[in-house]
């Protein structure tokens, strides 16, 4: 067969298993534990001799086939789904890192990965950067022979920034450096990480692939671009020893993961799964419904700047369109006179939900330096964007005329 389309892959890709009665959904193993068939099975099993399930916060299949499909759809070497998207992040963070290490990350940050790596990092012994990537020259001067790896987001929200992810993989692999892509505004069907370098993407999967705000979730996935002898994590290089290629995953799945207890439900796993069927489908309406709003935002005389790479006033909007295959995702940010406007703006929607989510079948609004950014300091609010005057808009489902009303009837008044 040809090569399957992104579309086909999402429904049919990453089956792994046969049970035997092929059910054409996947089914939820809603099991904490798997009985062995005999006592040498289980030391079998253990000591990784023979495949099978033991325990869910090892593995559990439902877990698995969630992991192989958006394994496939990223052409990844092999995938770790999480509790949530700051327990992949938190994985990859144990792995790849060592006291005495630095980090490099991108200075618009998810609220959470700042305060991990800020609140968290920090007291082990290992020093962040943050840097602006806009002028990947910044980068350049910032690491050093003790960088584990540098952190970027796909699109880093609320400001809406986009860097160009081709060259920083390209500094990043010319100093043998992992480069980790937060793709979740992208999410696998806007973005493919592997084929502009990156060695390890990682998604909250809460977003757009649950799509309707029901579960919690995060996956990480090694795209298999990065060759881990050249790792500066011990851990990782005594695992090249057994694991070779898989070296990373090993170690993040079996030290990391199993140990720190940051496995995905396999409920969540299991209404993840079924929804990645249709991410591409509702993508395709974010982005629609997204860029016809911040057209309308754009020429609202109460609304003082928008935020959206669609938009031709963008100074991301090439870059955008070379990178995300001319989409540009469901987040729209604007800026009004003030904090006291956004929120008189934002009470006055009667459609559209006030939530600290994105990526719903819903649209959602949140006034982010009040709220996901509360807790930092104002240094990290102005870097990431989180200005007193800015709302931040997830682009949901509905229809656009509707959207639209909405958001007329709340300026108007605002
Ligand atoms: C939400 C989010 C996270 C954290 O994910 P959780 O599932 O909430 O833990 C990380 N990065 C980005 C870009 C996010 O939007």
């Amino acid at each position: 067969m040809k090569k399957l389309k992104f579309d086909t892959i999402a429904i049919h890709g990453g089956t792994f298993t046969g049970t035997g009665v092929n059910p054409t959904s996947f089914p939820l193993y809603h099991s904490a534990a798997f009985s062995a068939e005999s006592a040498e099975d289980m030391e079998d099993i253990f000591k990784g001799r023979k495949f099978g399930y033991i325990y869910s916060r090892i593995s559990n299949p439902t877990v698995t086939e969630f992991e192989f499909k958006i394994n496939a759809l990223e052409r990844g070497a092999g995938a770790i789904a999480a509790s949530s998207g700051m327990a992949a992040i938190s994985t990859i963070l144990f792995a790849l890192t060592e006291s005495g290490h630095n980090i490099i990350a991108g200075r618009g940050l998810f609220a959470g990965t700042y305060l991990l790596f800020d609140e968290i990092t920090k007291k082990y012994g290992i020093d962040i950067q943050y840097v602006d990537m806009n002028n990947p020259d910044n980068l350049q001067n910032a690491l050093n022979s003790k960088t584990a790896f540098i952190f970027i987001e796909s699109i880093c929200n609320p400001a809406l920034e986009i860097y160009d992810i081709r060259k920083i993989s390209e500094i990043a692999s010319g100093h043998n450096i992992p480069l980790v892509v937060d793709s979740t505004i992208t999410t696998p069907y806007l973005f493919n990480p592997k084929e502009y370098g990156a060695a390890i993407v990682v998604h909250s999967t809460t977003k757009y692939i649950t799509g309707n705000g029901s579960t919690i979730g995060g996956i990480l996935v090694d795209l298999g671009n990065y060759d881990w002898q050249q790792t500066r994590s011990k851990g990782i290089m005594d695992s090249y020893s057994t694991s070779g290629s898989l070296a990373f995953i090993t170690y993040a799945r079996k030290k990391i993961l199993h140990n720190t207890g940051g496995c995905i439900s396999p409920f969540n796993a299991y209404m993840q799964n079924t929804a990645v069927e249709t991410l591409s489908i509702r993508m395709d309406r974010h982005c629609y419904n997204a860029m016809k709003l911040a057209e309308f935002l754009k020429e609202h005389k109460k609304v003082r700047s928008v935020y959206y790479p669609g938009l031709d006033s963008s100074p991301y909007n090439d870059l955008a369109a070379r990178q995300f295959g001319n989409k540009f995702g469901g987040i729209v940010s604007i800026r009004l006179d003030s904090k006291d406007q956004c929120f008189k703006f934002m009470n006055r929607l009667k459609l559209s939900k006030i939530a600290a989510n994105l990526g719903d079948a819903k649209t959602l609004v949140v006034h982010p330096a009040s709220s996901i950014y509360y807790n930092c300091s104002s240094r990290i609010k102005k870097r990431a964007g989180a200005y007193d005057d800015l709302v931040r808009i997830s682009a949901g489902l509905e229809n656009i005329e509707d959207i639209i009303d909405d958001f007329n009837e709340a300026l108007e008044e605002a």
